[in-house]
């Protein structure tokens, strides 16, 4: 009997890669998702295998699986900046009643359940590197506040569950990931400049750009996360790439990767933007014997020869994506 699970923004960027991970070790895998972030595309190549199924639902309702499951993964949360601006409480909801639905459901089929967490539930850090016993620096109430409150509240539920309950659970912080099926106008940075100098446009680089982030390959990610799962370990663990640029060196970087002769434009600074991120991984080596293999290099190159392999029409679809028929706050 194949073991059976569940991942919830399974047609997300994360949730669509996992999806294909369990389906690859041999898994039957339901993936869920509400489509309002999500995009079908990242998932279609599942549907020819027998061992996937796929469950167009919203999780800040009640989820309704039948059978049983082994492992659920909750992935479903809109995930960058300008997403979450536009869909604040849908945000919200997802992290906190939809978190809450998925204990509840792993408690029921006595499954073992695993929480995207963020490398956000830091905030602006005041310590660097970012090490899981560190606290953060959150502005609850900034235009952020609704994706960290979120994640923050998400971890708090989960570990009441596991103490509570005796659930098995796993707590993931993840930090910047990226790679192919990685939304167009998400507004996420490496979209976002690759998007600009596929299309002949300046890069935009908001603020002096000496703010730091530390971008891991999903490949890596994925990795990373399969055996977190996998572990004995409750208590949250931080999964990304330490290695450490600013978005100002980064723009320079694409630029020379896709040989464009743009120029690098300031523009003004979100708020709340944090000013250095960088994952101190010590934890996962030692517990998952795991660290990141693919190089910003490659991975940079992996994941602009996704964006070129886009047509025109979608390059050229600027707008941010439209939730509006999607939402009821
Ligand atoms: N950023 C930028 N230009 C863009 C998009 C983002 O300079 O067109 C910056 C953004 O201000 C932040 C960094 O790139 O400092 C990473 O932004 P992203 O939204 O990818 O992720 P997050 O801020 O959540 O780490």
């Amino acid at each position: 009997m194949k073991k059976r699970v569940l991942i919830t923004g399974a047609a997300g960027f994360l949730g669509s890669h996992l999806c294909d991970k369990f389906i690859q070790e041999g898994y039957e895998v339901i993936g869920m998702d509400n489509l309002i972030t999500g995009d079908m595309k990242n998932i279609s190549h599942l549907f020819e295998h027998e061992a996937f199924k796929f469950y167009h639902h919203d999780v800040t309702t009640f989820v309704h699986v039948p059978g049983t499951i082994d492992y659920i993964l909750h992935f479903a949360s809109p995930a960058s900046p300008i997403d979450y601006l536009k869909i604040p409480i849908q945000t919200l909801k997802v992290g906190s009643l939809g978190t809450h639905n998925l204990l509840g459901l792993a408690k029921e089929k006595k499954a073992r359940i695993l929480i995207a967490s963020t490398s956000e539930v830091y905030g602006d850090p005041l310590v660097h590197p970012q090490d899981e016993s560190y606290y953060g620096n959150v502005n609850t109430i900034g235009p952020r506040g609704v994706y960290d409150e979120a994640k923050r509240f998400q971890e708090s539920m989960t570990m009441a569950y596991h103490r509570f309950h005796g659930l098995e659970t796993r707590i993931a912080r993840i930090f910047n990931t990226y790679g192919p099926r990685m939304r167009l106008n998400d507004g996420r940075v490496i979209p976002a400049f690759i998007g600009q100098a596929l299309r002949g446009e300046d890069l935009t680089v908001f603020g002096d750009g000496l703010q730091t982030r530390s971008f891991c390959y999903i490949d890596d990610q994925i990795e990373g996360l399969y055996r977190l799962l996998l572990s004995d370990y409750s208590l949250p663990v931080n999964i990304g790439n330490p290695e450490e640029i600013t978005i100002l060196d980064f723009a320079k970087e694409v630029l020379k990767l896709t040989d464009s002769d743009q120029k690098i434009v300031h523009q003004e600074l979100p708020k709340d933007d944090p000013a250095q991120r960088q994952p101190d991984i010590a934890l996962a080596k030692k517990l998952l014997g795991w660290e990141p293999k693919v190089s910003r290099q490659d991975g940079m190159e992996k994941t602009y020869a996704y964006f070129k392999g886009l047509t025109k029409e979608e390059l050229f679809k600027s707008e941010h994506k439209d939730f509006s028929k999607h939402i009821r706050n």
